[in-house]
């Protein structure tokens, strides 16, 4: 290959945690004995090169990428769920933790009469499909050659000045869900998306390439970057190059920008005040994305992207209840720890940022620290499990009864785990069918 070699087996050992540095090793010396070439390509290259930490690793394999799994998995101690289709593969471990490995296609060039069929490296043409310079490097791993930078397209300099590039002119139409990933690692790394890659989202922005993309692509991008440590430049970039409304045309940005701009802040305020972050990162931005439309209007958006029914109700609870204790926060007379806990949680915990940076009253952002301090406080020892094992069908009931011992709780009615018990299993009998739609039972707060 006609590209600069350089040795970055250092770096790897210096920014991989020794499980992943074992897992590159084996697999390059399980493709020696196969007679293959393997590679970790993307992500972790990338990231190796910036000394980021990156566990999610990528094999591509020049050879059968599905033999090269099933082999590493025997001796390193996994399962392997493979697409004979594609040539692909994942090895999950007992933990959960997965590595892929992709079989790199070999390809054959007809050349004219007397000259033989050329056979391209397909490495590069693996790489050459990738979205952007940076994210098209590999790291051979054959033990020969452990730790060699494969760089076909200058992503190392690109890394170095900081440059976001495509590597043809027409990625942007072959794929534009580029566009939003251009804008996350841009903004995720600080670095600047290149002139003409900028001009070439321009451009396709302009013919309304993003108007093709199918409405699951779109969330799933859109969910990784509100799902990144700061989304909320990439939500102006967003706006700024007109991508904006293509996935929340109902939704004017300027309107929602500032309080979007001030989670992070909450987030961080609200960890002090000991809670904990939710599973769905991206909750807390979508929420304050949608916080000042219909509920109408953001069902149809929940809709769009086909939300499970949990997540959908969230966001209706929010805009539902999120203006009415906003304001019964913040009156005047005192009010009981267990009342303003009700308050709190007619609201969804990931809700709690959005809510705090809506907050504008002293009393009311005391009252609500209050209360998030002392729920983490009197945390019940019952749960979900426990009450499964009463033999109760799992519902929203689950979480009406934990609030419930919660607030008996923080008023001192129970004290002891069996006390705990006692009053979750009363409250279900008190409540149980024929009440438990979750439509009902809300209504009646
Ligand atoms: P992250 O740190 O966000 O996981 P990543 O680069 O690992 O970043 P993934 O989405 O996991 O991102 O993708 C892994 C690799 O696959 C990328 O580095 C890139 O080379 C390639 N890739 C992913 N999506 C695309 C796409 N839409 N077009 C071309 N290549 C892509």
């Amino acid at each position: 290959a006609a590209t600069k070699t350089a040795n970055i087996k250092p770096d790897l050992q210096r920014v991989l945690p020794g499980r992943i540095m074992s897992i590159l090793i084996k697999a390059g010396e399980v493709a020696e004995r196969m007679g293959y070439q393997v590679y970790a390509v993307g992500g972790l290259v990338r990231d190796v090169l910036l000394k980021v930490e990156n566990l999610d690793v990528d094999l591509v394999v020049e050879g059968n990428g599905i033999e090269l799994a099933d082999q590493l998995a025997r001796e390193i101690g996994g399962r392997v769920r493979c697409h004979e289709k594609f040539g692909t593969a994942e090895i999950i471990f007992p933990d959960g933790y997965w590595v892929d490995v992709v079989t790199a296609r070999v390809e054959y060039y007809e050349y004219p009469a007397a000259l033989p069929q050329v056979e391209q490296s397909s490495l590069k043409h693996d790489l050459y499909r990738r979205d952007f310079t940076i994210n098209a490097m590999a790291v051979a791993l054959n033990p020969d050659r452990f730790g060699e930078l494969v760089d076909y397209f200058n992503g190392r300099e690109d890394l170095q000045i900081g440059a976001v590039r495509v590597l043809h002119n027409l990625s942007f139409i072959e794929d534009p869900t580029r566009i939003l990933r251009a804008i996350r690692f841009e903004q995720r790394y600080d670095m600047a998306i290149e002139p003409q890659t900028l001009r070439l989202i321009k451009e396709a922005v302009r013919e309304k390439i993003l108007a093709r993309l199918s409405t699951e692509r779109m969330w799933g991008e859109l969910k990784s970057i509100l799902e990144e440590a700061d989304p909320e430049h990439m939500l102006d970039r967003m706006w700024e190059l007109g991508v904006w409304d293509y996935l929340f045309p109902e939704i004017t940005f300027w309107e929602v920008q500032y309080v979007i701009s001030e989670i992070p802040q909450a987030l961080m305020i609200l960890r002090n005040w000991g809670w904990t972050e939710p599973a769905e990162k991206w909750l807390p931005y979508f929420l304050g994305i949608l916080h000042l439309t219909t509920q109408e209007t953001a069902y149809q958006i929940c809709q769009r992207y086909n939300l499970g029914r949990r997540q959908t109700d969230k966001v209706l609870d929010t805009i539902a209840y999120g203006r009415v204790a906003l304001k019964r926060l913040a009156v005047a007379e005192e009010v009981p720890l267990s009342e303003l806990t009700k308050i709190v949680q007619t609201l969804p915990r990931e809700a709690y940022p959005l809510f705090l940076t809506l907050l504008e009253d002293k009393t009311a952002i005391r009252r609500f620290r209050m209360v998030m301090e002392s729920v983490h406080k009197n945390k019940p020892t019952v749960n979900g499990k426990d009450i499964k094992e009463m033999g109760y069908q799992p519902g929203p009931m689950y979480r009406k009864a934990l609030d419930a011992v919660w607030r008996a709780r923080l008023d001192g009615l129970v004290h002891t785990r069996e006390e705990e018990l006692a009053y979750v299993q009363s409250f279900l009998e008190h409540h149980q069918a024929p009440k438990m739609q979750p439509k009902q039972a809300k209504a009646r707060h």
